[in-house]
């Protein structure tokens, strides 16, 4: 995967990356976000927000100063991670276009001031001035993700579901690693030019970039499924005693996330018969404290 620094992160700049589309950086760079989040700008007279991004004041100023005068038709949110929608509040208050986006199935990990207008189905079509903006479920980072798709440019909006450079990280019990899977899938059989992401710059190689992407989790999975026949031979371990083994080439400091990551490919397994989960699935918001072993033959 491309991990070439482009050019136009600078923080509040509205950058045009074609006809009818800017991107605006928001100030939250750091290990999850990279250079920060994304909004995109779509639209010529009228213009559609993907992504407000996170709850900073500055932001906000930004996008209104990008905007200009155009009417704005709609707030779009591919998920409502933290970084993502939750100034959705603010733009729609300063707006007054509605909200577009769904609730996720389990609350941890979200934005809990996200309330849509309309609620996002998969094949919402919406109309803008540079044709239409078609809504595809893409669960699996989360719940309730979806990838906005401008046909006519051949452009996909991908939240999280693809970055620029690095892995997303899969959050069970709302993150689910075969829907991941599977919304990798969906967008492969796409007429993609290009993917903007959430995080990162526009990616121009999209179904190299999709190929690596599901190439990286079925070796990961390879490397989880060894982990446990070397670990869980006499008995059920701990999704922490499979860490060190199953991220070795991960920096420790990510060892967190991975965890989340780790536990997903687990679950996944244990749902194909490769893997047996013991214990019952945690509270919402309580880590997951269930034990994993080998198949029950
Ligand atoms: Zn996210």
């Amino acid at each position: 995967m491309s991990t070439t620094v482009q050019e136009g992160f600078i923080v509040g700049v509205p950058l045009a990356l074609m006809p009818g589309l800017q991107r605006v950086l928001a100030a939250n760079a750091g290990s999850m976000t990279g250079p920060g989040t994304n909004t995109y700008l779509l639209g010529v007279q009228e213009v559609w927000i993907i992504d407000p991004g996170p709850r900073l004041p500055a932001h906000a100023r930004a996008l209104m100063a990008a905007i200009g005068d155009r009417r704005v038709a709609g707030i779009v949110v591919t998920h409502t991670h933290p970084d993502h929608s939750p100034l959705a509040v603010e733009m729609h208050h300063l707006t007054g276009a509605p909200r577009i986006g769904a609730l996720p199935r389990d609350r941890a990990h979200h934005d809990a001031t996200f309330q849509p207008e309309i609620t996002a189905t998969d094949g919402l079509v919406l109309q803008t001035d540079v044709g239409a903006l078609t809504l595809l479920a893409t669960p699996g980072h989360a719940s309730n993700h979806f990838c906005p798709w401008w046909a006519q440019a051949g452009v996909l909006f991908s939240g999280d579901h693809v970055l620029q450079g690095v892995t997303p990280v899969i959050l069970p019990p709302d993150g689910d690693m075969s829907e991941y899977l599977a919304s990798l899938r969906r967008l492969q059989a796409l007429p993609l030019q290009a993917i903007a992401p959430g995080h990162g710059g526009l990616i121009e190689n999209p179904q190299q970039n999709l190929a690596a992407l599901v190439a990286h989790r079925l070796k990961r999975e390879a490397k989880v499924a060894l982990a446990l026949h070397s670990l869980a031979s006499g008995a059920p371990v701990a999704v922490e005693a499979l860490l060190p083994l199953a991220y070795d080439d991960v920096p420790l400091a990510m060892h967190g996330w991975a965890r989340h990551s780790l536990l997903a490919h687990l679950l996944k397994l244990a749902g194909e018969g490769r893997a047996t989960c013991y214990g019952e699935p945690p509270a919402t918001g309580q880590t997951d404290l269930r034990l994993f072993g080998l198949p029950v033959p």
